[in-house]
């Protein structure tokens, strides 16, 4: 097992790796041959990509808190890097020879234009106190970026029942049957997810719900507060001393979106097409909520996950617990693996004797066509210090030949216990073929011959585009019924229920959108206002007015653990960019995905060919171009939608 001074030493090693990369990239001769430039350059980081990924990982879920503090000192040290190199003179000034050499092929003239503006963008051009200063905001990015994370994960909150399992009134019973009394006869809900979801969604009593979802919306207050104004503050002079009037200029200037003016219209037409059936579907849970309680004038936002469950229940006939019986975790997991093997006609490997960093978590390998192209780990489990939500790690970008891909997913989905199966909500099923589709993208897209390229190395407003799309196979009732049996009877999931799960589960999806566009607009706002006139409560209430169908409680913080704020910056559209794309591309797939078809000519092998395997060799508006034949639209969201 890997301890923590092995880790870093390790880890720095690669990083002397690097730095000698570096030298002999500056030290090539100035008639040296273009693709041998490129490519040098290109490897410069390959030796800390690894260690980048492994300390992305354990500082999110390795049990050991030594090792866990010594992946956040890496990934330190390993940025700190990365904002050297993009800010050294001698390396632009070496790969700016090539621009206006003639490049052999199109592929290395990209990657050299992409890196030469990538570097203007990030400062190397400026002088020296500027990018010295550059250099500070930086490292301080990251430390800050850390603080605000660790800060929302370490304060778990929690309320206290004293009625006890009385309070626990609509939960399901293994979830009443895992909360016992203590000695006092009391309960305790903590903020995490496990605890939190079922008990917004399900929970009778209202005043509980509220209490809890203000215990949720004040988490990491008032530390929060501070860390998130000093990102705003150094991200704003960033932008600033790179020649952007925002920090969300400079973010969104390489992106599909190609600007914050052009996101702010996006959101507004996102907000504009859903915003007649958000108000009818609100008028719905009004009139239910007014039925059952006798009055009701506005949904709360500690209300309105138990009233669309509620308004579903009522409307469609449907409990969301009567779907579990037929998703126990081990046969879902299977299923996934089998349907990702069946739709890309790969092979998945379990290797029971890899090294692994908590004893629940699974490693496997890809084989295609009988040859290992890729690996990648299960750690799908909650347990303590560990990750809270769930994502896909990328450990190693692939290389053609030098490589292979490598990831990580990481969940918290129940897990199996003697007699406990372990059920899941379907909804968890779709987070499960959600992550997975990041993963495939990462795999199947790190043939490479370039680490630039490699994996989801894509545009960052098309990266849930195959995770969203991936979500279309927990809605197939062929592909279902292939591993959703209950785990009593043995019969598989029947066809109306399927239907009826996607009915319902769709239920108050343009209220979803609207939501999703609040985020989406706080992030912006954020990041594109002077921090120094910035009142962060004070924005988010606007903005939540101005947007949200849901007032806005009184005392409550959700900003200070939007953890999204950090990694995604001003671009949280991205999510509602991307299913805009992902709805057109589904079209190709035909309305049934019960047969996929791995030949070469089948829409999944098309997929594979065109959107996955290019990784980021081209940008993404072609490669869907290549898979469409066309430009994407909007009118298949805007049906899906309507629908
Ligand atoms: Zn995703």
């Amino acid at each position: 097992m890997a301890d923590a001074t092995s880790f870093l030493t390790e880890g720095r090693a690669a990083l002397e790796r690097a730095k000698d990369a570096r030298r002999r990239f500056v030290e090539l001769p100035a008639d040296a041959d273009y693709s041998r430039v490129v490519f040098a350059f290109d490897r410069i980081r390959a030796p800390i990509d690894p260690a980048r990924g492994w300390s992305g990982l354990w500082q999110h879920t390795h049990p050991d808190p030594t090792l866990r503090d010594a992946a956040r000192t890496l990934e330190q040290e390993l940025s700190a890097f990365d904002t050297e190199l993009s800010l050294d003179r001698a390396v632009y000034d070496r790969l700016a020879l090539l621009a206006t050499a003639k490049a052999p092929t199109p592929e290395e003239a990209r990657l050299v234009e992409k890196s030469l503006k990538e570097f203007r963008r990030s400062g190397v051009d400026r002088d020296d106190a500027t990018r010295a200063r550059i250099r500070v905001l930086s490292d301080e990015l990251v430390v800050l970026g850390q603080e605000f994370e660790t800060n929302v994960i370490s304060d778990v909150r929690s309320i206290t029942i004293a009625d006890g399992r009385r309070g626990l009134a609509g939960l399901p019973a293994d979830y009443v049957a895992a909360h016992v009394e203590d000695e006092h006869g009391a309960v305790r809900i903590t903020t995490d997810p496990s605890d939190y979801i079922p008990f917004i969604t399900y929970a009778e009593r209202a005043d509980l719900r509220a209490e809890l979802y203000r215990a949720n919306t004040t988490r990491a207050v008032p530390q929060n507060v501070g860390v998130l104004k000093k990102i705003l503050e150094r991200r704003a002079e960033l932008a600033g001393l790179v020649g952007y009037a925002s920090y969300a200029e400079l973010m969104l200037d390489d992106k599909m979106v190609g600007g914050a003016a052009s996101a702010r219209r996006f959101i507004e037409r996102v907000v504009d097409l859903a915003r007649p059936r958000a108000t009818a579907e609100l008028a719905e849970l009004v009139a239910e909520k007014r039925e059952r309680t006798g009055s009701a004038d506005v949904i709360r936002d500690h209300e309105r996950f138990y009233w669309i469950e509620r308004t579903k229940a009522e409307r469609f006939g449907f409990d969301s617990q009567s779907v579990r019986p037929y998703l126990a975790y081990a046969s879902v997991r299977d299923g996934v693996l089998a349907t990702s093997q069946a739709v890309f006609g790969l092979e998945f490997r379990r290797d029971d004797s890899a090294e692994r960093w908590h004893p629940s978590v699974e490693c496997y390998d890809v084989f295609d066509h009988g040859a290992r192209v890729a690996r990648f780990w299960l750690d799908m489990h909650p347990r303590p210090d560990k990750y809270k939500h769930a994502a896909m790690f990328p450990l190693a970008s692939g290389l053609e030949g030098e490589r292979l891909a490598e990831a990580a997913l990481v969940c918290n989905f129940p897990e199996p216990n003697g007699d406990d199966p372990a059920l899941l909500l379907h909804q968890q099923l779709t987070t499960f073929f959600h992550e997975f589709g990041h993963l495939m993208h990462h795999l199947l897209g790190g043939r490479q011959r370039f680490l630039a390229y490699s994996g989801i190395a894509t545009e960052m407003d098309f990266v849930e585009v195959p995770s969203q799309l991936y979500e279309e196979w927990a809605w197939s009732t062929g592909i279902l019924q292939r591993f959703a049996r209950h785990n009593v009877t043995g019969e598989a999931i029947p066809a109306e229920l399927v239907q009826q799960i996607r009915d319902a589960e769709e239920y108050g999806k343009a209220l979803h959108v609207v939501v999703q566009m609040f985020y989406a607009a706080l992030a912006l706002e954020y990041h594109s206002r002077d921090p120094r006139e910035l009142d962060l409560l004070a924005t988010m209430v606007e903005q939540k007015r101005k947007i949200s169908p849901f007032p806005y409680e009184e005392g409550t913080h959700f900003y200070a653990s939007f953890g999204h704020l950090v990694g995604y910056g001003a671009a949280y559209y991205t999510y509602m960019w991307s299913l805009v794309i992902a709805k057109d591309l589904f079209g190709v797939f035909g309305a049934d995905l019960g047969a996929p078809d791995p030949g070469a000519n089948g829409a999944a092998a098309r997929y594979r060919r065109h959107i996955l395997e290019p990784g980021g060799s081209r940008d993404a508006k072609e490669l869907v171009r290549a898979f469409l034949g066309r430009e994407y639209a909007y009118d298949a969201w805007q049906r899906w939608l309507e629908s």
